[in-house]
C-alpha cells in the first residue's frame, strides 16, 4: 500500500507540473515499486513481468534496480560506519526508506540525500519534516517578567493540531 501511495503522489505531482523530487529519489522509489510488482505478478497472477515487456525496457528497469540497490547498500554501510542507531532513523518523505538520520549534525537521508530539517508539533509533540508542518500565528506573548517585552509566537503545528487551531482557535488560551 505504501508503494502504491508513493507512486500515486509522484504521478500526481508530475501531472500537476509540480515535481520537487530528484532523479535519485525517483529511481529509488521506482526500484521499490519494481520489486513489488514483479513479486506480486509472480505470486498472485503467475505472470513474469520480464516476459511481457520488451527486452530493452526490462534492461532499463534492471539497471535502475541495480543503481538503487547500490545506493541502499552504501547508505546502510554509512549508517553503520557512523554508529547510527535505529532510534535516530525515520522514514524519508522523498524516497520512503527508513534512512533519514534525525540526529543533530546529520539531518539528511543517507539514501537519497534529502536534507530538510525536522521539527516537532508544539501542541502534541509529534515529529515531522518542516515542509509537513504548518506555521500558526498565536499572537503576541509577554517575554519573561518584563511587561514591555513581547514576542510574536509562531509555533509549528502538525496537520491535526493545525486543523484544530483553525476550527477552535489558540489551544493554550482554551485551557
Ligand atoms: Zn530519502
Ligand atoms: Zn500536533
Amino acid at each position: 500500500m505504501k508503494n502504491i501511495r508513493v507512486a500515486a503522489t509522484i504521478r500526481n505531482s508530475i501531472a500537476h507540473h509540480d515535481v520537487n523530487i530528484s532523479v535519485e529519489q525517483v529511481k529509488v522509489v521506482f526500484a521499490g515499486l519494481l520489486g513489488f510488482i514483479v513479486e506480486f505478478s509472480r505470486r498472485q497472477l503467475q505472470i513474469e513481468i520480464s516476459s511481457i515487456i520488451s527486452d530493452s525496457l526490462w534492461a532499463e528497469a534492471i539497471a535502475i534496480d541495480r543503481y538503487a540497490s547500490e545506493l541502499c547498500r552504501r547508505a546502510e554501510k554509512q549508517i553503520a560506519d557512523e554508529g547510527i542507531t535505529p532510534q535516530s532513523l525515520i522514514t524519508c518523505i522523498k524516497c520512503w526508506h527508513d534512512t533519514y538520520v534525525d540526529k543533530p549534525g546529520f539531518e539528511r537521508c543517507f539514501l537519497c540525500g534529502f536534507d530538510e530539517p525536522t521539527t516537532v508539533c508544539q501542541e502534541c509533540g509529534i515529529g515531522m519534516f518542516k515542509s509537513e508542518s504548518h506555521l500558526a500565528y498565536y499572537g503576541k506573548w509577554r517575554v519573561g517578567r518584563d511587561n514591555n517585552k513581547y514576542e510574536e509566537w509562531y509555533p509549528d503545528l502538525c496537520d491535526r493540531c493545525y486543523d484544530d487551531f483553525l476550527e477552535k482557535g489558540i489551544k493554550p488560551l482554551r485551557e
